[in-house]
């Protein structure tokens, strides 16, 4: 339990506020397939002494004095996710997944190099070259989609995307595709044309760790995740890679990138790569996909167009486009009736990014809370409902409180 005993005595406000925040937590279905509940474990070394210490370097090379626990924490949580992932090397600094990203680049690459990612709207992620972000305007990133039927990965594309551009680097790894990445496919496309290999595996380092999607570790020169998506750890970021690379990524880690680690999140690493390495948390990934896959029969019952048809890991693409509502509209109606997704564009949309065409859900906060197939056939149902009456505030409101009735019967873990 959460006691904001101390933050209350100082500041009310952000305490009131917290408390609001939790209680949003416990009383909705967070459907953001991105989001997730850390243990109160993970929560408590997040708010530890940790944050206290400057560390700036790495485990028995540093460059202040007082670092005999910080090495301990900071080599467990690397010994922990070389066994959970079977790593050569590990860097658990990066902050988070986009500088994780940035620090491989500037690890591997030279400004102006070639990069062949996942293009945005069908699912890629703004960091892998996308024009509004320094990725994309300090390398050329050219991007390759899915195919215009399948709506699956298309790797001719890739292939032939990679013969003509050469590019130095290729990026595997989205924010919103719900099918398997083929990275032993990605690894051959690498390895004729030269380029180093990334997989991004931000979303799906949980279902990696508990065997509910192949491990790209093999194939990839560099694999990087966050650590608060799938992984249910604190928000932070994390790279692994072949043992020939590690230099070029510690260096761009620190000091290319970054200064001082935050050790209270190293802690909450290390913390959470143990909770993934019990055999408990192989149940949580390989259900999360089921329920994944339960609400995809759900919603299907209810006519929905599924982009590619279903999911093979923790998260759906609905288009909306047969339903005659956008994406926003029905984000905003979901959210009056208790069930927090996102808009979300989907390939080939005709509509803006900011009201694309589809929204985005997933099941891995609500599998953290326990929730089974019945549950989600439920969830689809009352989806169906919320989505077909935007506008009756009363309709919604009730499905809300439907909604909280279910959430007390599972409690939100950590808080
Ligand atoms: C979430 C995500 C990131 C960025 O992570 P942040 O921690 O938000 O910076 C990078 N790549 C992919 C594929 C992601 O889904």
């Amino acid at each position: 339990m959460t006691d904001n005993a101390h933050i209350r005595a100082v500041d009310p406000d952000v305490a009131n506020l917290i408390d609001q925040e939790i209680q949003r937590q416990r009383d909705v279905l967070r459907l953001i397939p991105s989001e997730n509940y850390a243990s109160a474990a993970v929560l408590q070394a997040t708010g530890s002494c940790l944050t206290n210490k400057y560390s700036e370097g790495y485990v028995g090379r540093r460059y202040y004095q007082g670092q005999d626990y910080i090495d301990g924490i900071e080599g467990l949580a690397i010994q922990r996710a070389k066994e959970l992932f079977g790593a050569e090397h590990v860097n658990v600094q990066p902050y988070s997944g986009s500088p994780a990203n940035l620090a491989v680049y500037l690890g591997l690459l030279n400004p102006g190099d070639g990069i062949l990612s996942m293009s945005l709207p069908h699912g890629g992620h703004l960091t892998h070259g996308w024009k509004v972000t320094i990725s994309g305007q300090y390398f050329n990133a050219v991007q390759y989609g899915v195919d215009k039927d399948s709506k699956r990965i298309d790797m001719d594309q890739v292939a032939a995307m990679a013969r003509e551009h050469k590019p130095k680097l290729i990026i595997c790894g989205a924010s919103a595709y719900p099918r398997i990445i083929d990275f032993a496919a990605f690894a051959e496309i690498a390895k004729e044309v030269g380029a180093y290999l990334l997989a991004d595996i931000a979303h799906i380092s949980g279902l990696v760790a508990g065997g509910a999607h192949p491990s790209p570790v093999p194939y990839a020169d560099v694999v990087s995740t966050t650590t608060h998506k799938t992984l249910r750890g604190p928000r932070g970021g994390m790279l692994m890679c072949k043992s020939k690379h590690a230099k070029a990524i510690d260096r761009g880690v620190f000091p290319g990138l970054q200064g001082g680690p935050h050790n209270h999140t190293t802690g909450a690493l290390a913390i959470a790569l143990k909770e993934a390495l019990q055999p408990e948390f192989r149940d949580y990934a390989a259900q999360t996909v089921r329920n994944c896959q339960a609400l995809a029969d759900g919603l299907l019952t209810h006519d929905f167009d599924l982009v590619s048809g279903g999911t093979d890991n923790h998260l759906l693409l609905v288009d909306l486009s047969n339903k005659n509502i956008s994406g926003k509209i029905a984000a905003k109606a979901l959210e009056k009736a208790g069930i927090v997704c996102n808009a979300n564009s989907v390939p080939f949309d005709t509509r803006k990014p900011f009201d694309p065409s589809g929204i985005r859900i997933g099941t891995p906060a609500l599998t953290s809370r326990g929730m089974g197939p019945d549950e989600m056939h439920q969830l689809a149902d009352w989806i169906n409902s919320a989505i077909n009456l935007p506008d009756d505030e009363t309709a919604l409101s009730e499905i809300a409180r439907s909604v909280k009735a279910l959430c007390d019967q599972f409690p939100a873990p950590g808080i």
